[in-house]
């Protein structure tokens, strides 16, 4: 069955599709009727490269997406959402095409997935209402959002008197009392927590029946945890990394992720163990060296920000064909935010005991506050997105190739 596209703009996406707007219209017509969902126009653009590469097959050594896509001859709606969360923007399939643009057939996998990957976080975000959040997510909202929280802090503090100096032996509850600051935390990062897992929760649901529909057993989890922890498919499917700025290969990528998701993980464990000491305990922050939250967030904080200054440089290095430009803002703003937590938790550490003390605080609270609000709808969602398609890729490899063409 041939893919249905968008009506809005035939003319375009008929192009995008090799189809005149006259035939677009009439599969469009004929998938209506059928009851099949109508594919976008980054859809069906992805739909109609997937096409070429099935038949061409010389990448399939490059990541999961290509063994993936070797088990359908149909791409529809939920094959496109699911490959296109699989593919790991690493930019070799481009470099290595020999029906890249110029070529008339313009295939450009990384940038098509990219588009319609970006599209399925707005798709399934919740509650749906605000996905169009993820298209206004960027750098310069977020840094605002940041400022704004930090100088409302500020502010406050000005206005008790204890802006610079103040009540600084007395530790950070003694500028701001822990149930004002849980009151304020808590609930914004329960609601990233929610809007997250009902996000993925949708996602789930639409590209399991077309993932084989089994269930998830314990290898596939495995397997899917091994390549998530290891980034696998950053490694350009030969060890040597992926490409970045041009088709040079580099691991710099890859590095600068897993010093960003691991200092990621060990700031929150850091968090989880102070508050297990506040409550448990009763041991009340600011903590010091040698404690377990101070090393956990000492170590995660200096990671964070070389992973997310290595990130920031390797983005607006970035060849501008691998991703989808509209993006950019998006994926810089996570990182800056990432990169001013990590900043001030640093400055925080290393002004302790000083009248900067309370100010830093206010800096540091500022940027972490604006990283929960931004969380649901930003960049973050990537890595739930991308770890949910390749556990469903772990079950799928793991049954029979329908096709009779198994290329796992
Ligand atoms: S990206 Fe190009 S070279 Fe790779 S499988 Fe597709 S058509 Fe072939
Ligand atoms: S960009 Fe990389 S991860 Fe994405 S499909 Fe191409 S080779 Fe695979």
């Amino acid at each position: 069955m041939q893919q249905p596209i968008e009506h809005n703009g035939e003319r375009s996406r008929a192009q995008g599709s090799g189809l005149t707007p006259l035939q677009a219209l009439t599969r469009d017509a004929v998938a209506l009727a059928n009851g099949v969902p109508v594919l976008t126009a980054p859809e069906a653009e992805v739909a109609r490269q997937m096409q070429i590469c099935n038949a061409c097959r010389y990448c399939e050594g490059f990541c999961a997406v290509f063994p993936a896509m070797t088990r359908r001859l149909e791409f529809g709606k939920a094959d496109l959402h699911f490959l296109a969360n699989l593919c790991h923007n690493c930019g070799a399939c481009l470099h290595a095409c020999q029906y890249a643009p110029p070529h008339e057939f313009a295939v450009n996998v990384p940038q098509a997935m990219a588009k319609v990957r970006g599209q399925t976080y707005v798709d399934y975000a919740w509650p749906p209402a605000l996905g169009r959040l993820y298209q206004r997510n960027g750098l310069t909202l977020s840094v605002a959002l940041a400022a704004g929280l930090a100088l409302f802090l500020l502010l406050a503090l000005a206005a008790n008197g204890t802006l610079w100096g103040g009540k600084r032996d007395g530790g950070f509850y003694a500028l701001f009392p822990h149930n004002l600051l849980v009151g304020l935390f808590a609930p914004v990062f329960l609601w990233a927590v929610l809007a997250l897992g009902l996000g993925v929760r949708r996602f789930w649901r639409e590209v399991t029946p077309a993932t084989t529909g089994q269930p998830v057993r314990a290898p596939a989890a495995a397997e899917a945890a091994h390549d998530v922890l290891r980034l696998k498919y950053l490694d350009g499917g030969h060890g040597e990394g992926c490409n970045n700025a041009d088709d040079a290969f580099t691991l710099a990528r890859r590095r600068a992720h897993h010093l960003t998701f691991y200092g990621f993980l060990l700031c929150f464990a850091a968090t989880s163990v102070a508050t297990v000491y506040h409550y448990v305990f009763g041991w009340t922050a600011p903590y010091d060296l040698p404690s377990l939250p101070k090393l956990l967030g000492a170590v995660g904080g200096v990671s964070l920000l070389l992973g997310t200054a290595g990130l920031f440089r390797l983005n607006l290095q970035r060849d501008p064909q691998h991703g989808d430009a509209a993006q950019k803002p998006m994926d810089l703003g996570f990182i800056a935010l990432l990169f001013l937590t990590s900043a001030s938790g640093l400055a925080l550490w290393l002004g302790r005991g000083t009248p900067a003390l309370p100010a830093l605080l206010a800096v540091h609270l500022g940027a972490v506050m604006a990283l929960f609000a931004t969380l649901p709808y930003g960049k973050f969602a990537h890595g739930i997105f991308r770890t949910a398609a390749l556990l469903r890729h772990a079950v799928e490899k793991r049954q029979p190739n329908r096709l009779g063409l198994d290329a796992d």
